[in-house]
């Protein structure tokens, strides 16, 4: 049997096994930003520890960061005293720092494909939970916490747990106005919030092979959504196409060097997986979520479900999501009023997104009482953009264009949601506050689908808002 392209990695990163059974595994890359970076930094101050591999090790500010104005100080006294700590640890130890002078500065999973610090073949470890994004590229992309921060600053290796691979297949076509943020929730929606656990996500099949590297980031983003430690999607000419060039890419002959190694970083046509999901494309509906975790998703066509209605094992965390959601139970999600969009976050962000969505809103106006936010990831983002006067078509429809950054994501910076207030939001969590206001709801979905909310002021069937009617080719 061959081997899956997780495991040529895996093995090829593999320092030793540790007493324990986890593997020591070197990190080719390592992302870091100004949230869980300062303790890091603080323990290696501590320990009397260097960064031996500084090189190795790319920074950005992206969740503090306010998106309406970059003035500084910033208002927030702890946002700036992060942002202070992150470029005085940057200088100390060497790190280049994607700050906003730089002109490259954005949310750390647009950023690393972006400068092509993002390759296949290879180990990457930043101190957020979507860094599964990166395994669009055919990288091996985890999470990391606080400490694991510090050791792979200290060390350039991780400690790690091998894990399972299972393949999702998705096979053919999607339907118009059914986007790579759709595939991503039917697969939670189908496999569990919890049913990725011990697993590394292989994505493929002709759906997914047809799909842009920014749709598949979109796809891996969420991996971690699902319960899988990473995700990835095996590299092809699509992902060579989008590296080709860039900052940090090989270039002459080194360029032909790393596309002999990427090509041989793929799944062997004979692999041997531990799992193999099968889901058809044209099953995917447009998808979003009605509850409180990303796998209590529903197509829009579809009711919110019943406490009485449901499986007896989901009761209680059904009952749990309806009291918190304040949907009415049985009743159809399209039509619930919103109160403010997003389109933003590091699963929907990118310029294809923003492309896709101002063709549907422009000439039309967002309805009356919704704000509506959209948030560039990234600097280069943000002036691609502009270039293509997508900013003034955002605008002209009564859309807030902002600085790039996580925005309302997350909300650690002044982007917030108010009370109950209800937020169709492109990002990829809906958990109870996660946006910012301990009783302010979240309905992850796809930007168009963010958009065609904030044209109806309710949550609309984007296919119907804007006509689409078939699929570009
Ligand atoms: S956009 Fe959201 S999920 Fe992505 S890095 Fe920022 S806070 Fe984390």
């Amino acid at each position: 049997m061959g081997k899956s392209l997780f495991h040529k990695v895996w093995d090829a990163h593999s320092v030793r096994t540790l007493p324990n059974g986890q593997t020591q595994l070197f990190v080719a890359l390592h992302l870091i930003h100004e949230v869980t970076s300062p303790q890091a930094f603080g323990m290696l101050r501590q320990l009397d520890l260097s960064v031996p591999v500084p090189e190795r090790t790319f920074a950005t500010v992206d969740h503090i960061i306010p998106t309406d104005t970059r003035q500084r100080p910033f208002q927030d006294a702890l946002a700036e005293e992060m942002m202070v700590a992150l470029k005085e640890n940057c200088e100390r130890y060497g790190i280049t720092l994607f700050d906003t002078s730089s002109g490259k500065q954005g949310i750390v999973h647009v950023i690393g494909p972006e400068q092509g610090l993002t390759q296949p073949g290879i180990t990457i470890a930043c101190g957020d939970s979507h860094t599964s994004t990166h395994g669009a590229f055919g990288a091996i992309a985890f999470g990391i916490g606080t400490s694991q921060v510090r050791d792979v600053l200290a060390t350039q290796t991780l400690s790690m747990d091998k894990l399972k691979v299972r393949r999702i297949n998705v096979e053919g076509r999607l339907g118009p106005g059914v986007y790579a943020k759709d595939v991503i929730l039917h697969i939670i929606r189908t496999l569990g919030v919890n049913g990725g656990v011990g697993y590394a996500y292989e994505y493929g099949g002709s759906a997914i092979a047809a799909m842009s590297m920014e749709e598949r980031m979109t796809v891996c983003n969420m991996s971690i959504e699902g319960g899988a430690r990473c995700g990835y999607v095996n590299p092809d000419d699509t992902t060579f196409a989008y590296l080709r060039g860039r900052p940090y890419v090989p270039k002459g002959d080194a360029w032909e060097e790393a596309l002999a190694r990427w090509r041989a970083a793929g799944s062997d046509a004979d692999a041997a997986y531990d799992d193999v999901v099968d889901i058809r494309a044209d099953d995917v509906p447009p998808t979003l979520t009605w509850g409180i975790n990303p796998g209590q998703a529903i197509s829009i066509d579809q009711r919110v479900p019943t406490v009485e209605g449901s499986p007896p094992e989901q009761r209680a965390s059904i009952a749990e999501a309806l009291e918190y959601m304040k949907l009415e139970p049985g009743a159809p999600i399209k039509g619930t009023p919103v109160d403010v969009t997003f389109i933003g976050s590091c699963t929907n962000a990118r310029l294809s997104d923003f492309r896709e969505v101002a063709s549907h809103v422009r000439g039309r106006r967002v309805a009356p009482g919704v704000k509506a936010l959209v948030v560039p990831g990234s600097q280069l983002v943000d002036q691609a953009a502009r270039a293509e006067g997508l900013d003034e078509v955002f605008r002209q429809a009564g859309f807030e264009w902002r600085e790039a950054g996580c925005s309302m994501c997350l909300a650690m910076n002044p982007d917030k949601l108010i009370g109950d207030q209800l937020c169709a939001s492109s990002s990829n969590r809906n958990f109870k506050g996660r946006q910012g206001s301990p009783s302010g709801r979240t309905v992850l979905m796809s930007p168009v689908m963010v958009a065609a909310a904030a044209i109806a002021g309710r949550i609309a069937d984007a296919r119907e808002v804007f006509g689409i009617a078939s699929r570009p080719d």
